[in-house]
């Protein structure tokens, strides 16, 4: 069996990933004062929806969408929008807001009885769709992501690790059912 694990560390005093593109967002904020972090959401995203590769993902998450660059862009110029963290199709790790201050990217939410999920988690985008196979790529260096997230910070759990569509049902579909939960439960065991 060849190990085709990737490394990835987080450094805990700055909550970066360590030698990863940052791209910081202004959206986001602290959390509230004592929160535990304890949840990891996955999210699908493209931009436009269906095509990869281009720099939107970068500039909705900071603000700097241009509206007219695509007719979808119209609808979503405007959002204040982030996550944590984005795996690109190449595998890429970049990084939009630092663990500890507060992502936005769950919206409205519930996981366990408890609202406002962007307060206690981090968020993780894989750019693609909720109908395409994600890539070798991006599940290696997921894994290598959550690996590290999970060795930094222990009140997160491969036990709380969950789909934004887990949390806003009916609402959010992301990251779709071609999303391999096996193959990311194996990488991370
Ligand atoms: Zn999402």
């Amino acid at each position: 069996m060849g190990d085709n694990r990737m490394h990835c560390e987080v450094h805990a005093a700055t909550g970066l990933v360590i030698g990863v593109r940052q791209v910081l967002s202004p959206h986001c904020d602290d959390r509230p004062r004592g929160m535990t972090v304890d949840l990891l959401v996955l999210h699908g995203i493209s931009l436009p929806p269906g095509e990869f590769g281009g720099p939107w993902i970068d500039r909705l998450f900071t603000g700097s969408l241009p509206p007219s660059a695509h007719p979808y862009f119209e609808q979503i110029a405007g959002a204040r929008v982030s996550a944590h963290v984005l795996i690109r199709r190449d595998g890429e790790i970049v990084q939009y807001v630092p663990f500890a201050q507060r992502a936005w990217h769950a919206g409205a939410s519930q996981f366990d009885g408890r609202n406002a999920c962007n307060d206690f988690s981090i968020g993780i985008e894989f750019e693609g769709t909720d109908d395409s196979p994600y890539t070798e790529a991006q599940y290696l260096a997921g894994a290598a992501l959550l690996r590290a997230l999970l060795k930094t910070y222990a009140t997160l759990s491969v036990q709380r690790l969950v789909a934004h569509s887990d949390i806003a049902p009916g609402r959010k579909t992301d990251p779709g059912d071609t999303f391999d939960w096996p193959k990311m439960r194996m990488l991370l065991a």
